[in-house]
């Protein structure tokens, strides 16, 4: 096992690495730009290396400045988090230069499903389905009139390097095409450098589903039930639950053995996510991050595995101790996203936070950075901490999240607390009876 980790992040996720490098003996080392000097995982962390000024493509994404700090502390791997350098498949082979180990998949895993299209033909030769739409990259308007002939509008285009929901957009008919085709390819070169698109049908109101994985160098790959993340805006997760009250048993087992048997065919070794559509009964995959991701917390409640924990065990070469059978479900698990914006019109509000209180008790966990006194940096992300409660069943969990969601305290900015407040009381999100453009819908109807 290691006995030094480089944790490459920030905020809530650095503490999160660093609690389970903290309960395996294994000591860490927190990276940090010169805002971030203060920070919860700075003061936490064994040893600390500042990397560079505030902006991130200065420090949190200075990899010269990463692996020297590595070689100054003697850390023997490096854990990415999420967001950063998580799904850089360059840093990854660097860091193989450097014999430092990646907390990750392979490089050659990061960029096969880094681009979207390479992605989607190769889970659908895998065995996965995916949504109706070109075979590959569309390099014509004409070709992707002829697609959308054959599926039917309305169309979306989508980015290859796509990411954040950026390089999206949707052509209702077909005289919307060519300027839908050219906004995104303009949107997609400005935020990715790559104008390189594809096309595929635009579901109506489908449910976000995903499936967690987990896969160890033996090529044993398991899967560990799905959350449903279909509270979005803007295609951002807001609010995630696992398990979907959307889907039956049956249909979990189905498209976790899919999924299972797809990617050990693969070899995938880390956790990864496979991400679906799920409409009328049908999956239909729409990409797969080969990370870490912010709503791990609700499968962690739900399976009582610690899958930071697991990560690192994968990367030091270690077997994964269970098998499919062993994994077991108990109760539900819901996570709010914290974010420090205005819970109407989602405005940033960094600044400083005069008062933080945490809600405890059964079944509530915070995974947060933030405390009495902090001040946001205006530099990085929004989140400032994630709201995660278990209860027996959804009923339960959803009693407990609006006792936990008044006990909370975060005085001095906005935050989204007062939106799950809302959201908590509505029938559909308590009947669980939600798609992809529901939080859309409701906030342009009550603002
Ligand atoms: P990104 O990587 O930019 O987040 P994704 O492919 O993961 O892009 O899609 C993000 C969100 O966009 C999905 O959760 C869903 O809300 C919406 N979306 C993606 N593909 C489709 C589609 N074919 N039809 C309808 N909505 C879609």
């Amino acid at each position: 096992m290691f006995e030094k980790v480089l944790i490459a992040n920030r905020g809530e996720i650095a503490l999160r690495v660093h609690r389970a490098c903290q309960e395996m003996g294994i000591s860490t080392v927190a990276i940090h730009s010169t805002a971030d000097a203060d920070a919860m995982h700075v003061r936490l962390a064994d040893e600390s290396v500042c990397v560079g000024p505030p902006p991130a493509t200065e420090s949190y994404l200075n990899i010269p400045a990463i692996i020297s700090a590595c070689e100054i502390t003697g850390a023997e791997a490096v854990h990415p988090g999420y967001g950063f350098l998580s799904e850089n498949a360059k840093f990854v082979e660097i860091l193989e230069e450097h014999d430092i180990n990646f907390i990750g998949p392979s490089s050659e895993h990061i960029r096969l499903m880094g681009d979207k299209v390479t992605a989607k033909t190769t889970v659908k030769d895998l065995g996965i389905p995916v949504v109706p739409g070109s075979d590959g990259a569309v390099t014509s308007n004409e070709q992707a009139r002829a697609v959308a002939e054959e599926v039917g509008y309305p169309l979306l285009i989508k980015a290859a390097a796509g990411g954040g929901g950026r390089g999206m957009k949707i052509a209702r008919t077909a005289d919307d095409l060519n300027e839908a085709i050219s906004t995104a390819k303009a949107e997609s070169k400005a935020a990715f450098n790559d104008d390189a698109i594809y096309v595929e049908k635009y579901l109506g109101r489908p449910r976000h589903i995903e499936v967690q994985i987990i896969g160890d160098a033996n090529g044993k790959v398991l899967h560990l039930g799905e959350r449903d993340c279909s509270l979005q805006r803007r295609h951002q997760k807001v609010l995630e639950e696992a398990r979907s009250p959307a889907l039956n048993d049956q249909e979990r087992e189905q498209i976790g053995n899919t999924v299972t048997t797809a990617l050990s065919k693969l070899g995938y070794l880390g956790v990864g996510t496979v991400e679906f559509l799920y409409e009328n009964g049908e999956f239909y995959f729409i990409e797969m991050n080969t990370r870490l991701q912010v709503e791990h917390p609700v499968t962690e409640m739900i399976t009582g595995l610690d899958l930071v924990r697991e990560q690192i065990r994968i990367a030091a070469g270690m077997p994964l101790p269970m098998d499919q059978n062993d994994i077991t479900f108990y109760g539900h698990a819901i996570e709010c996203r914290i974010n420090a914006e205005n819970a109407r019109t989602f405005t940033p509000s960094p600044g400083l936070i005069r008062d933080f209180h945490a809600p405890g008790g059964l079944g509530v966990r915070i995974d947060s950075a933030a405390f009495s006194g902090y001040r946001i940096p205006p530099y990085y992300d929004s989140l400032i901490g994630k709201l995660i409660v278990h209860g027996r069943n959804r009923n339960e969990c959803l009693m407990r999240l609006r006792r936990a969601l008044r006990e909370i305290v975060v005085d001095g900015i906005d935050t989204t607390i007062p939106l799950f407040l809302d959201l908590i009381n509505h029938p559909d999100f308590v009947n669980g009876d939600y798609h992809i453009h529901w939080l859309e819908e409701f906030l342009a109807e009550t603002t």
